[in-house]
């Protein structure tokens, strides 16, 4: 494990660990802001998923988060950094010592294996004795923007850091693959956090690109929470029984359906309108807010959607 000689041998990365992990959630977090909610041309301005914005002040909260995030994600890097240049970890960076395939094959893996480790921690966060110290925060962006993709709470963002300080000593990474996760991780998780959808309309109903979230899915998920925990896959959410029942159904509502032609600029903007399930965990919502600790039981987010009780 890092002792403090080696994290102080190791200063001189820091500023660029610090600087790279900063570019990572600010790059795409501001270009994705900037090209939906600031360009008046967006093309995809008639596929808001929520009618409302979210206010100047929960952007700025959702900013200063984000970057709160970075610091604790570099911090981990720093870690990684030290790990792999005292020889600890399995992170290597000559690309010849596993070749090519086995550089893009790890990559894949670390993905699968992230939206496991995602969905799992995400799940667990949302007992209602974790729920107020490690996510409560996150779900104040109830109408996300791309800020909210990285807005953690201290201790949620250290169960996300922790991802990968556990995998490079199960698995070897090279520092490259390394990169492309997180860079993977940070896009896909902005594009859910957009408020507008970005996917194709066929994309939830195809045989394989079904199995990919799109922003719908996460949006539905800070919309109507008690359902859509995934990351980068449905199939958690399918298999454990916690896919939004009007998933589908919603996110052609927000595109013009897969049947109807595509709106065009002109068109009077679709917008997600809630349903009956959504009314009912708005209520929860609003209830939880009164009392600051009364999150669900994790027994009623064991049960499928429509068994689950009335709150
Ligand atoms: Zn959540
Ligand atoms: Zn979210």
């Amino acid at each position: 494990m890092a002792g403090f000689d080696d994290l102080i041998a190791a200063l001189p990365a820091w500023p660029v660990i610090l600087g790279a992990h900063l570019l990572l959630i600010v790059v795409p977090a501001s270009v994705a802001f900037l090209a939906l909610y600031v360009w008046k041309g967006n093309p995809f301005r008639w596929r808001k998923i929520q009618p409302g914005f979210a206010p100047p002040h929960a952007i700025r909260r959702e900013v200063l988060y984000s970057l709160l995030t970075a610091l604790i994600f570099a911090l981990n890097g720093v870690f990684i950094y030290v790990s792999m240049a005292n020889g600890w970890s399995l992170v290597y960076t000559h690309v010849a010592d596993y070749g090519w395939l086995y550089g893009a094959f790890s990559l894949a893996v670390t993905i699968v294996l992230h939206d496991a480790y995602f969905y799992w921690t995400h799940r667990l966060m949302h007992h209602p004795r974790l729920f107020d110290r490690f996510h409560r925060l996150h779900h104040e962006s109830h109408s996300p923007s791309p800020w909210a993709a990285y807005a953690f709470a201290p201790m949620e963002a250290v169960v996300q850091a922790m991802f990968l300080t556990i995998l490079i000593f199960i698995l070897p990474l090279h520092v490259t693959v390394i990169y492309l996760f997180m860079l993977h991780m940070i896009v896909r998780n902005v594009i859910g956090h957009s408020g507008f959808e970005l996917f194709p309309r066929s994309v939830p109903a195809h045989p394989v690109l079904g199995v990919l979230t799109t922003t719908t899915h996460h949006d539905l998920h800070h919309s109507s929470r008690g359902s859509n925990y995934g990351l980068y896959f449905t199939w958690w959410d399918r298999l454990a029984g916690t896919e939004h029942p009007e998933y589908r159904e919603v996110f052609d509502r927000v595109t013009g359906g897969p049947e109807t032609p595509a709106a065009s600029p002109s068109s009077t903007p679709v917008t997600w309108s809630p349903t009956a399930v959504d009314i009912e965990n708005a209520e929860r919502d609003s209830v939880w807010n009164v009392n600051a600790c009364d999150a669900p039981d994790i027994a009623d987010l064991e049960a499928p959607i429509g068994a689950r009780p009335t709150r």
